[in-house]
Order: C-alpha cells, then sequence, then structure tokens
C-alpha cells in the first residue's frame, strides 16, 4: 500500500467544484494521494489547469453545480480534457447527471455523500484504472437487450395498472444482481403508491411496506428524502445510493443491508409532458459496482416503456368509457332518458325470440298522453316537455327491472314486459294509468293516457305485435280516453 501510495504521489490530479468548504475537505482527504493537486471553482478554470499541464486524475464534484445550467460546461470540459482520466463525484439525488455526463466523455463516477476513507478509495482505484469508466461487457450488454425485451413484452395487453406493475417488476427481477424490483404510481387522487413488488433470494421476504414503515400516502413518508424509489417519484429525479448510509437513514439502510441490498436506485416513470412524474420504478441491487452508461440507458427506457404502458391503460380506460357514452346517446332518448325507438324495437326482437325459445309469456304495452297537444297549446312547449318526462320519470318507477320502457314517438311510449301474460299485463297497465292520472305535473295540470295491452301469439313476430297493442290504444282513445285495452288476438 505503501508503494502504491508512493507511486499515487507522482500524479498530477485536478479537482473541480464551486464551494470553497469542499475544496479544502477534498484537499485534506485526498491531497497526499497526488504530487500536486489543483483546485478549480469552475469548467473554466479547470479548463485553464488542463491547457497548461496535462493532470492524471480531473475530479468533478457535482454538489451545488446545476444540471439545467451547468451541463454544457462540464460536458466540454470533460470532451476537451486532453484524455485525461476523469471521475465524477454525482450527489445521490441527482444521479441523472451520470448518464448525461457520460454521454460527453466517459468517467468512472461515485455516489456523494462520500466517507474519506471511501473516497481516497475511489480515487486511488480512479488513478489505477486510468479513471476509465465502467464499461459493461458482451454479457451484460446482452443482459440488458433481455432486460428491455422483457420490459417490452411486459406491456402486451396487461389487464389493469397492478398487473402491469407486476410483469414489470418480474421483468426487472431478472435482471442480472437485482434482489427486489418495486413500481410506485401516483394516482390521479395525488397517492403515491406501492402498485407492485417482487423479490428474491435473500430479498424475498423483503416488503417495502414494513421497510418503509407505511403502506400508502408515500409522497408524505417519512423516508421519502432516503429511500431512491420514492424520491425519484417526488422529484422526478434518477436517484442512486451505492452505500445505503449516504441519505442518512441507518435504521433503513441496515433493514435493507438485512436483505443482502447493497445498492438501490430509483428511476422515475416520466409524465407525458412537463410535472410531476407518474410514479418511479425501485431497484434493489446485491452488489456495489458502478453501473455502466449502458445500463442507466436501458433502466431509463423500462421506465420509459413502464410511462408507455400507463398511458396505454389511460387509453384503453378512455376509449371504454367513450365507447359507453356513445351506446348511452345512441341507445336513450335524450329528453326522457327512456330506450329511444330503435333501440325499443332491437330490445322487442330480442324479447320476442327469448319468448318463443324458452315458451314464457310476453306482454306488450303501449299508452299515448290523451290530449297533448292541447297541453303544449295552453302552457307553452317547454311545459309540455316536462310532463313527458314527469310521466316517463313516473312509469319508469311502477317498472320490475327486467320491464323496458321505451319512447316510441312524441307522447307515446310502450313497456317491453317479458315473462307477463294478458291477464299480468292489463294489471300492469291498470297500475301505470292510475299513477299517470295521479301525478302532479309542474306548471299544469294533470294528464291521463290511454293504453293498449297484447300478448305474444304462438308464432307471432315482433311487427304483429306492436300493430295489435298501438290499435288496441286506438280503441281506447275512441273509447273515451284514460282507459285500457286488450288486444285481439
Ligand atoms: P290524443 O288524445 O288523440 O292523443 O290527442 P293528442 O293531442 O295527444 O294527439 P296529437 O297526435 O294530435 O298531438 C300530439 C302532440 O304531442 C303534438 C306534438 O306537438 C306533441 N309532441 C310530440 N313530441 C313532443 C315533445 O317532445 N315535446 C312536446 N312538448 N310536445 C311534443
Ligand atoms: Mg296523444
Ligand atoms: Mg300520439
Amino acid at each position: 500500500m505503501q508503494q502504491q501510495d508512493q507511486q499515487d504521489a507522482a500524479r498530477t490530479g485536478i479537482y473541480v467544484s464551486p464551494m470553497a468548504q469542499r475544496r479544502a475537505d477534498f484537499f485534506d482527504a485526498c491531497g497526499p494521494l497526488f504530487a500536486r493537486l489543483d483546485l478549480a471553482d469552475s469548467p473554466d478554470t479547470a479548463a485553464s489547469l488542463l491547457a497548461a499541464a496535462p493532470t492524471d486524475l480531473l475530479v468533478i464534484d457535482l454538489e451545488r453545480f446545476e444540471p439545467g445550467i451547468d451541463l454544457d460546461a462540464l460536458g466540454g470540459l470533460l470532451a476537451r480534457r486532453a484524455g485525461a482520466p476523469a471521475l465524477l463525484l454525482c450527489p445521490f439525488a441527482n444521479a441523472r447527471w451520470l448518464p448525461l455526463l457520460q454521454a460527453a466523455g466517459p468517467a468512472a463516477y461515485a455516489i456523494t455523500p462520500i466517507e474519506p476513507a471511501r473516497l481516497q478509495a475511489v480515487v486511488r482505484r480512479a488513478l489505477a484504472a486510468g479513471g476509465r469508466a465502467p464499461v459493461a461487457g458482451v454479457d451484460a450488454l446482452r443482459a440488458l437487450l433481455a432486460l428491455r425485451a422483457r420490459v417490452q413484452s411486459a406491456l402486451d395487453a396487461p389487464d389493469d395498472e397492478q398487473n402491469l406493475a407486476e410483469r414489470l417488476c418480474q421483468a426487472l427481477l431478472a435482471w442480472p444482481g437485482v434482489l427486489h424490483a418495486a413500481m410506485f404510481r401516483l394516482r390521479p387522487d395525488g397517492d403515491l403508491q406501492l402498485e407492485a413488488e417482487q423479490g428474491k433470494g435473500a430479498a424475498a421476504g423483503l416488503r417495502l411496506a414494513t421497510v418503509l414503515q407505511r403502506g400508502e400516502r408515500l409522497l408524505q413518508a417519512p423516508l421519502r428524502h432516503a429511500f431512491p424509489g420514492l424520491l425519484a417519484a417526488a422529484t422526478g429525479e434518477l436517484v442512486l445510493l451505492d452505500t445505503l448510509a449516504q441519505a442518512g437513514e441507518p435504521a433503513l439502510a441496515d433493514s435493507l443491508r438485512a436483505h443482502g441490498v447493497v445498492q438501490a436506485l430509483g428511476m422515475p416513470v416520466p409524465a407525458d409532458g412537463p410535472g410531476q412524474p407518474r410514479g418511479a420504478l425501485s431497484l434493489l441491487l446485491d452488489h456495489d459496482a458502478p453501473l455502466a452508461p449502458e445500463a442507466f440507458d436501458a433502466l431509463r427506457d423500462c421506465a420509459a416503456m413502464a410511462a408507455l404502458g400507463l398511458r396505454l391503460l389511460d387509453m384503453n380506460i378512455e376509449s371504454e368509457q367513450l365507447l359507453a357514452r356513445l351506446t348511452y346517446v345512441s341507445t336513450t332518448d335524450a329528453l326522457t332518458a327512456v330506450a329511444n325507438r330503435r333501440h325499443g324495437e332491437e330490445l322487442l326482437e330480442r324479447e320476442v325470440k327469448r319468448a318463443r325459445r324458452y315458451r314464457t309469456p310476453l306482454a306488450l304495452l303501449s299508452f299515448d298522453i290523451d290530449r297533448f297537444k292541447a297541453i303544449n297549446d295552453t302552457y307553452g312547449h317547454p311545459v309540455g316537455d316536462v310532463a313527458l318526462r314527469t310521466v316517463a320519470d313516473c312509469v319508469r318507477a311502477l317498472l320490475r327491472s327486467s320491464d323496458v320502457l321505451v319512447r316510441s314517438g312524441g307522447e307515446e311510449f310502450h313497456v317491453i314486459a317479458p315473462h307477463t301474460s294478458a291477464i299480468d299485463g292489463l294489471k300492469m297497465a291498470e297500475k301505470i294509468r292510475h299513477a299517470v292520472e295521479q301525478a302532479a305535473i309542474p306548471g299544469c295540470d294533470h294528464v291521463t293516457v290511454s293504453l293498449g295491452v297484447a300478448q305474444l301469439g304462438e308464432q307471432e313476430s315482433a311487427d304483429s305485435l306492436v300493430q295489435r297493442v298501438e290499435a288496441a290504444m286506438a280503441r281506447a282513445k275512441r273509447a273515451g280516453r284514460n282507459c285500457v285495452e286488450l288486444a285481439m288476438q
């Protein structure tokens, strides 16, 4: 080790941080590892130092840099470092920096906060490795391709959000090194909930609700700042703990360690547009090896696919709701909300077939409001409309759930009554006649109805049944109105 340190001591380094205290701390911890360690307060200063003399290690401490503002300058520094190896020190709540900067040029990384001893080990390792970025080998790349494919097939026709989340967790769990996979989803009511979780090996019995000490309203959970899956869902940032303790919750770190967890990652599931993410994927890993840029890319793709899966489910629900609305509108009379004529004809055909097949009686009633023209003429059309609605409501209230009320024309209605004989149909008609006569109609006098009743004949068609019942109703009109007539066979 001493020999190693002596070797390291011949090296030069540049450390970049905008914070004076951090520059001083780094110098205290790692200064002895270098023959000369230059401290830079900005990417520009570091670039001038680099231009003046080559360096053995460029350390960029990302704490207090802003991805939105400083990304270009830091990316430029990484891209133009004249072959100098680089080490990124990345705050755990901003791991999104890593794939962004690694796109500008390869770099090793460690997550902060980091203890001085670990920092020294990381710097030593980076010096020894020439600051190479973690590289995914052929097997690792193959595993990432398989991960993408599995996550993609998890999107095939899921039943609901929970089913989708379970399939996604299963797909993620098969990625080497993953001990536990979970998906959090932000519900429309603002509650972040654990949609699914799966563990294996030492983490087979790990339950996040136990570890996090609650199962619902997780955005308000006391550990939300320390558990990567929750923090990612709350902030929309990629969160990575490469030592569990660095989030400052030793009890949480201990309970994860007890299940063999070494590293924890939270990947936000993005929203369609700007705004809060739809949730997050949580991965608990059994190793502390740094993740290759390709792994970050694959995980980001998985989260994007999870977002797409949720969007597809939303679209299914929306189109089901639209279809239900369309069906309602096309089968329902707008004024009275009873079945419209066309739908009534279809329903009658269906009931005629059913009555014939099962040899059960079927009755059809027809009724028409008496002297309705006079109501319109006297009180106006809007009051006529109210009268129509009141009569429909009053009759509907008398019917069984198997009976169907149909508006067959202007002020004329049918009642399709399965399992009903002519005698029962007559009783029903009488009940309707009486109820309408008694009903109070806002804005005008009481109204009456004339009714016809017919029972389906053995070989009779729906058309013939309608004709007979309407003829019976016409007879009721001729008989003086406000009465019931039975149709002739
Ligand atoms: P009868 O006792 O012989 O049935 O006499 P009636 O006046 O009810 O019959 P008629 O067929 O002469 O008139 C029916 C009236 O119903 C005429 C029409 O303006 C009115 N009507 C039809 N549909 C509506 C509607 O949706 N709203 C209103 N307010 N009136 C309607
Ligand atoms: Mg009428
Ligand atoms: Mg009429």
